[in-house]
């Protein structure tokens, strides 16, 4: 069985089949080919960028319900954003110095049991995290045992927010945590980078009152990679945007525009900031903003019946093969689209997860599927980001090393 021939084959760069859902090392997702086409319109010609950040800003407003809205260059970039809001609030001074945070309140509270890699972009800002809380009240049981007194408890004159990573199985609940920030007056900032699907979500956090929300641009919503959506109170997002655009400026003549900031409110101009190399550019924007419309109008339905027959190809390819179990998970919960997840018993099929799992990832194309459960000796087979023949491919080279 071949397989389409991309543009990865000319640059002789091998391409990779994605397994693994929407991961941002091996190119995210599939942006929208109408995305694309409106990116290549967008090269066509200039637009002040501050302009197009409000069209999207009045987008992502419509859509989240937020009052305001605002285009990073990542999920990860609008956290940055976010922190250096929290920070700087609507202080010159501060947004000259950030990631410098010396005498100023900086710290930003997290459950101990969200930390995670993702925080680094909270900390570039110049924010020092608190953890509150404990990994495990219980020894063994997992990780979710923050309770909303030791947040609370944690919070200090020096707090300027709360940061929250959202998953179906975060705790304390999102609505306790905000009432408690809010009791002591700071913002929480939640990062949601991967929670759409449910497109619910995208206003969900906000209707509970989250000051500001993190989307990435480039996962389920299918815009550029280099775009992440920030989401939240004017205050924040104005103090985003001062610190984000680019402020080269000849101030006689400078009129950016008032749905971001007024002018008038500030004593000079804020010279390029701590969000100003995470810049977007006009072609992701406008790539965002269709991206984005797309998205809502999406038939969900619709692409749940793709995404369970494309299931159906792989758990029909690998029943009955020795040495092998499978179990179909649905999507919707943990994961946005259905998977097969399979385990291998060494044994009966000579081969381990751990060389099966390599062996598919060093072929032309390479294959990558969901490796979370290697030390196990299983792996995940996701439908998100595949096609009907590269779910037919994978079955065809898993079957080549087993049977
Ligand atoms: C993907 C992800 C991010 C980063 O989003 P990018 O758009 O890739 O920058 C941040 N936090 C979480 C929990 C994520 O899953």
């Amino acid at each position: 069985m071949k397989i389409k021939k991309s543009i990865y084959d000319e640059l002789d760069v091998p391409r990779v089949i994605n397994a693994a859902s929407t991961k941002t090392r091996i190119g995210g997702s599939l942006i929208r080919p109408e995305a694309v086409e409106a990116m290549s319109r967008a090269a066509e010609s200039f637009v002040r960028l501050s302009d197009l950040q409000v069209r999207a800003g009045e987008l992502i407003s419509e859509v989240t319900g937020a009052e305001a809205g605002y285009v990073g260059s990542g999920g990860a970039a609008s956290m940055t954003l976010a922190a250096a809001a929290a920070i700087a609030g609507d202080d010159l001074g501060i947004m000259e110095r950030l990631p410098d945070t010396e005498g100023i309140p900086n710290e930003i509270v997290m459950p101990k049991t969200h930390r995670n890699g993702y925080d680094h972009a909270l900390r570039a800002a110049g924010a020092t995290i608190v953890d509150a809380g404990n990994n495990d009240n219980y020894l063994g049981t997992g990780s979710n045992s923050t309770e909303i007194w030791e947040l609370a408890d944690a919070i200090s004159e020096n707090t300027v927010a709360i940061a929250y990573m959202q998953k179906l199985y975060s705790a304390p609940p999102l609505e306790e945590v905000i009432e408690v920030a809010h009791d002591h007056d700071i913002p929480v900032i939640v990062d949601a980078a991967a929670e759409v699907p449910p497109r619910e979500n995208l206003s969900k956090f906000i209707d509970m009152g989250a000051d500001m929300v993190i989307f990435s641009g480039g996962k389920a919503i299918r815009g550029p990679q280099t775009t992440g959506i920030l989401a939240g109170k004017q205050e924040y997002i104005r103090s985003a945007a001062l610190q984000h655009l680019d402020m080269h400026v000849a101030p006689e003549v400078w009129e950016p525009p008032t749905e971001l900031f007024d002018k008038d409110d500030l004593a000079g101009v804020p010279r390029q900031g701590i969000g100003r190399p995470l810049k977007v550019g006009k072609e992701e924007l406008v790539g965002l903003i269709k991206a984005l419309e797309l998205f809502i109008d999406e038939d969900q339905v619709q692409l749940e019946a793709e995404w369970n027959a494309r299931t159906d190809i792989i758990e029909d390819g690998l029943t009955d093969i020795k040495g092998v179990s499978i179990e179909r998970r649905p999507g919707g919960k943990l994961m946005v689209a259905p998977e097969v997840f399979v385990t291998i018993d060494p044994e009966e099929a000579q081969l381990d997860a751990v060389e099966l799992v390599g062996s598919l990832r060093k072929e032309n194309p390479r294959i990558f599927v969901g490796s979370d459960d290697l030390l196990d000796d299983a792996f995940s087979i996701n439908s998100l980001c595949l096609t009907d023949d590269e779910a037919a491919y994978i079955v065809d080279r898993i079957q080549h090393y087993l049977c």
